[in-house]
């Protein structure tokens, strides 16, 4: 690599030219990442005799995901594209060679992976040739073109079948803010956007904020039940625009926080279940109409002669152990505590915790359903991936390849504070604040994928998120 004075030395056309060969060798190991990691899954698919495709692309995406820290989307995404390049040689070649990147690889991957033969062949090249001399989102528009004038049938039929990946998600950002994204068919897309245009314009004139602003008010109003936007003039009874239904629900949230957050005692930061961190002050106005659930801090197991164990052994425990874990003790998994299930590390039969082992924190567990069936997997033998409980915080697992990765219980760093004795701690007093500034969301700059869904079939729910949520009943494993 270049150092800052070789740089500054070069000529504009030297500088362009270092430009273009970094772009190529980024390509170049682009590649060869996603042909690893669909070796990965090839591997993983032969050793379940192809029986369950699905399972093996969960698998390799959770083994890549977590052997180099990238979401399991993203890694299902990359043997995705692999599998395409299969019937792509020319398209492989090219990107192995660095010649088109991973953002042009995909859209070559995704034109031409599903066409007849015979246009495969006559459209490969053409594609691999634009390839070279266009922009991802103008080679995706120029390929669009050529693929629907060779193969209109095809493409009524793709577009039918690309319905079937409709999907809402979310994405936390920063800043107490998140990415509410979709992908909708078109007639479906422009329904959501003229109802929330129409309640966009429900308020009065003197209402202050912007449409982009009211549009998105409009969407929470809807899901919270008011069905109209509340004008936000302040001017009482010289508003002119009609009030929203009164049976307005109370949030559909978790949050997190420490009784001195929750106080005013303290600014510890919050935890909302499926974001991350909040602020205590937005924790605080959310708490004004919230129910409110009492996780003690604890320094050893509780034991079964604890009072509150003899009530409801089974409820106590579920509802503390989702509490402190946070979210799925996975690896890097985000899926939050409220939607896994409570996994016991040794068998044991809740419903009498008095026969045989107590209960105890320690054993417990959240994994959501993706990462417990993995666990269950590997269990019983199925896949090599181990557990062990290093001590009631910490649980480790090890990797098919014998990496280790310790997760922790995240949810109790939010509970109780004093026990993030990882976080920074600053010697001096927070300078003043630096004046706000406003940056453009973020996007995932090392994979630059403009589609986020997998097409190949088995790899459909890669995405732990997407995983069905099933009973909660923690009796019946
Ligand atoms: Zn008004
Ligand atoms: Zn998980």
């Amino acid at each position: 690599m270049f150092d800052t004075g070789e740089l500054q030395a070069m000529s504009d056309e030297g500088l362009i030219d270092a430009l273009r060969r970094a772009h190529g060798a980024a390509a170049f190991a682009q590649a060869a990442e996603v042909l690893a990691v669909h070796e990965l899954y090839r591997r993983r698919r032969e050793e379940g005799d192809g029986a369950d495709e699905t399972r093996a692309g969960e698998y390799a995406a959770s083994e890549a995901a977590v052997a180099v820290q990238i979401s399991e989307q993203v890694a299902a995404v990359l043997i995705d594209i692999g599998l395409g390049l299969e019937e792509l040689p020319q398209t492989r070649a090219a990107f192995a060679s660095g010649r088109i990147d991973l953002a042009r690889a995909q859209v070559v991957v995704d034109a031409a992976r599903d066409l007849p033969h015979e246009v495969r062949a006559e459209v490969e090249p053409r594609l691999i040739e634009a390839a070279a001399r266009t922009d991802p989102t103008r080679l995706r528009q120029t390929a669009g073109r050529w693929v629907t004038r060779l193969d209109p049938e095809g493409e009524q039929r793709r577009r039918e079948l690309r319905e079937s990946e409709r999907d809402v998600r979310i994405k936390a950002v920063r800043e107490g803010m998140a990415v509410f994204d979709g992908l909708l068919p078109a007639v479906g897309a422009q329904t959501v956007a003229m109802r929330l245009r129409e309640m966009s314009l429900q308020v009065c004139s003197a209402d202050p904020r912007t449409m982009p602003q009211r549009r998105a008010d409009a969407l929470v109003a809807l899901a919270d039940g008011s069905e109209r936007l509340r004008c936000a003039c302040d001017r009482g009874t010289r508003c002119t625009a009609l009030e929203p239904a009164n049976d307005r629900r109370r949030p559909l949230i978790q949050i997190g926080v420490s009784a001195a957050s929750l106080l005013g005692a303290g600014d510890d930061p919050a935890f909302l279940a499926g974001h991350g961190p909040i602020d205590a002050e937005l924790a605080r106005r959310i708490a004004e109409s919230a129910e409110f659930q009492v996780i003690p801090e604890r320094t050893e197991d509780p034991t079964s002669t604890e009072e509150s164990i003899r009530e409801d052994p089974s409820l106590w425990l579920d509802r503390e152990v989702r509490a402190v874990d946070g979210l799925c003790r996975f690896p890097g998994c985000t899926v939050p505590a409220a939607q896994g299930r409570v996994d016991h590390s040794e068998p044991f039969d809740l419903a009498h915790p008095d026969r045989g082992g107590a209960t105890i924190l320690a054993d417990l567990a959240v994994l959501c359903s993706r990462h417990h069936r993995l666990k269950r997997a590997s269990d019983a033998g199925e896949i090599s991936w181990r557990t062990r409980r290093l001590d009631i915080d910490r649980l480790q697992w090890t990797s098919p390849e014998g990496d280790e990765h310790t997760t922790v219980r995240e949810g109790a760093r939010y509970l109780f504070p004093h026990t993030d004795i990882d976080a920074p701690q600053l010697p001096w007093p927070m300078p003043a604040a630096a004046p706000g500034t406003s940056h453009p969301a973020a996007v995932d700059l090392t994979y630059p994928l403009e589609r986020e869904v997998p097409i190949h079939p088995g790899l459909s729910t890669a995405i732990p998120e997407d995983d069905r949520p099933y009973a909660l009943d923690n009796r019946g494993r």
